[in-house]
């Protein structure tokens, strides 16, 4: 059975363990992005994240994830890249860059999956927009995920919220339910029909992802097979959370 079919309901029991799996993946996230500094390399994030990942006794669900596999714990995107960039010790931060960084963590078999971007000291005003509006965008997903609500609800939210911004949103990757595994059902789309979709429910635990480009929603993977940048090479950027549907407020797992 494919992933986006594998729709688990977490226990409260479950919810607790993901919050401290989330805990720990904002630890990682913070211990990254204390670096984000003209000169650091991709691979120093990297060596950085897994350095904290130790200290907690975790590791990644990213390393060795897909095919060819991935050989780093974390994802590092420079400007034009939007997702699954890898981490390389010749790849320099410049001032006026911005990185999107994605960690996830496994603890106590459960996984957390969050990311973020961030400007390298002085960005332009477009880079900095650009920020806000998918942050903002991510925000306005997470609103949506309440008990009787439908995946379609997020996914229109967040399409709505960047495109009204006069911003694209990307079409082939998406949110996904996480748990024991870093990807379960269901799948949450970046653009949709509010209406549509799976009913939420309390226990279903989803990552949301939306990823923003600034010149159409087109993209293109490089050939290290990994790494997804923007088509016509305009900048993009990522946020993410992990966030359990409770039978009140949305539930954000993957915070300090
Ligand atoms: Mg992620
Ligand atoms: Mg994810």
């Amino acid at each position: 059975m494919s992933w986006e079919r594998q729709i688990n309901i977490k226990s409260l029991e479950h919810i607790k363990i993901m919050r401290e799996a989330g805990h720990i993946n904002a630890a990682v996230l913070a211990s990254v992005k204390e670096l984000l500094q003209p000169g650091a390399t991709t691979a120093d994030l990297n060596a950085a994240a897994e350095e904290t990942l130790k200290s907690h006794g975790c590791v990644s669900p990213f390393k060795g994830y897909g095919r060819p596999p991935f050989p780093a714990s974390i994802t590092v995107c420079i400007n034009d890249e939007m997702v699954h960039g890898i981490p390389h010790p010749k790849r320099k931060l410049k001032e006026g860059d911005i990185v999107s960084i994605d960690c996830g963590t496994i603890h106590r078999g459960f996984v957390a999956d969050s990311a973020f971007s961030a400007g390298v000291g002085e960005i332009s005003p477009e880079a900095q927009n650009l920020l806000q509006v998918t942050e903002g965008a991510l925000y306005a997903g997470i609103a949506e995920m309440r008990k009787g609500r439908r995946t379609g609800d997020i996914s229109a939210a967040i399409q709505n919220y960047v495109e009204s911004r006069g911003l694209h949103v990307t079409r082939e990757y998406t949110g996904h339910g996480v748990g024991r595994k870093m990807h379960e059902g269901p799948q949450v789309p970046n653009a949709g029909k509010a209406g549509s979709g799976l009913l939420l429910r309390p226990g279903l635990t989803i990552a949301l992802e939306p990823m923003v480009l600034i010149g159409t929603h087109e993209t293109r993977v490089l050939p290290d097979q990994w790494t997804v940048v923007s088509a016509d090479g305009s900048l993009t950027a990522h946020f993410e959370h992990t966030i359990a549907v409770t039978e009140g407020e949305p539930l954000i797992l993957t915070v300090l």
